[in-house]
């Protein structure tokens, strides 16, 4: 018995669409790093094969998509710092974003073959990479006066944007407005979170990442107030459903003890399989498509459920642990963690299916 993983292909098309419903005047850039937040990335590249573009975080993610033979637009969204790497970049046609001075110098300074695509990123708010809005311009016709440079587009990053109250968004969208103003170049700023707001953020390209794998990008609320379906399903099964006494204490550190006599289920993943190890006594999971409460601590192979709920439950029976019927964002928030960090983070001893 193992985890597995179902990965709804269908699910990640309508995704795709209500991005396009939501942001009909913008291209589509499709982030896909990470392993498509750890759904299989050529498998999904394939099943986004509408979108205008992939973004991806590094060299080595876009090459393998090349590797493979996607030939539609790939933005690496940290770009390269080698000089091979950007001659690399440049023969496998890649877009690279440009956040630092130097980068900007070894773009000066490397020769390329095909000069590329360039998107300069300014940092409005982040603060984590990118130009000051002050230089930006300069930094513009630098890179517009560059021979290995072919275009230059302009960027930005959201920060706080998962929450729908946080006023820096405003000003994140007002201080990329207004950067290298007058400029017809086009410009992205918008992630999941962006797209799904009602501010005017969608600009000329989109780049969705988790609204794609059918989880909210907000704090609160799941995907379905969002219209999003469910892409992952992560399940397992029962190994054993134990008798417990009234006083017994459930697993490593005897963190939960038994209230009643009462059964327990044992289901066969742990944080081996990327189940988070920081998800609580309580933490919900589906048996025979009924909810009952993880009890104790998460092992590396197994956790404990709670039974009393469920007294017809048999070792074999099928637990879902996220996905269908039981959205990734509940379990995310009792685990203290976020579903982009959950689904990221399934290890290889589960085995993933697609339909
Ligand atoms: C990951 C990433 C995105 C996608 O963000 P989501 O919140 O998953 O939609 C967009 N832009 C950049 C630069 C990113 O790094």
């Amino acid at each position: 018995m193992h985890a597995n993983a179902t990965i709804n292909l269908s699910a990640l098309t309508h995704n795709l669409s209500r991005v396009r419903q939501l942001a009909p005047q913008s291209k589509v850039m499709s982030v896909i790093k990470a392993n498509a937040y750890g759904h299989g990335v050529l498998q999904v590249a394939d099943a986004l094969g509408d979108s205008d573009a992939f973004a991806v975080a590094n060299l080595e993610e876009a090459v393998l998509l090349r590797d493979a033979g996607i030939d539609k637009d790939i933005v690496v969204l940290q770009g390269v710092n080698m000089a091979d790497e950007c001659v690399r970049a440049s023969s496998s046609g890649l877009q690279l974003v440009v956040h630092s001075e130097e980068q900007v110098h070894l773009l000066e300074t490397t020769n390329v073959d095909t000069a590329l695509t360039v998107w300069l990123k300014i940092d409005t708010g982040m603060h984590r990479l990118g130009f000051d809005p002050a230089v930006a311009e300069n930094v513009f016709l630098r890179l517009q006066q560059t021979s290995s440079v072919a275009e230059v587009r302009l960027m930005s990053h959201l920060a706080n944007a998962d929450d729908r109250q946080d006023p820096l968004t405003q000003k994140q969208i007002k201080c990329f407005s207004q950067a290298i103003a007058g400029s017809d170049t086009p410009r992205s700023l918008a992630n999941s979170a962006g797209i799904c707001n009602d501010l005017e953020c969608q600009f000329d390209w989109v780049r969705p990442g988790i609204m794609l794998y059918g989880s909210s990008p907000f704090n609160t609320g799941t995907a379905a107030d969002q219209q999003l379906q469910t892409v992952m399903t992560l399940r397992s099964n029962l190994l054993a459903v134990v008798q417990h006494r009234k006083g017994e204490a459930i697993g490593y550190s005897g963190s939960w003890v038994c209230p009643v006599d009462m059964p327990v289920g044992v289901v066969a993943i742990g944080y081996g399989d990327g189940y988070p190890r920081s998800a609580e006594s309580g933490t919900p999971v589906l048996v025979n498509g009924q909810r009952v409460p993880l009890v104790g601590r998460v092992s590396m192979d197994m956790i404990c459920i709670d039974l009393r709920e469920c007294a017809d439950a048999r070792p074999g029976d099928e637990v879902v642990l996220w996905g269908d019927g039981l959205p990734v964002e509940e379990i995310a928030r009792h685990a203290e963690t976020i579903s982009y960090e959950l689904t990221c983070r399934l290890t290889s001893r589960v085995k993933f299916k697609y339909i």
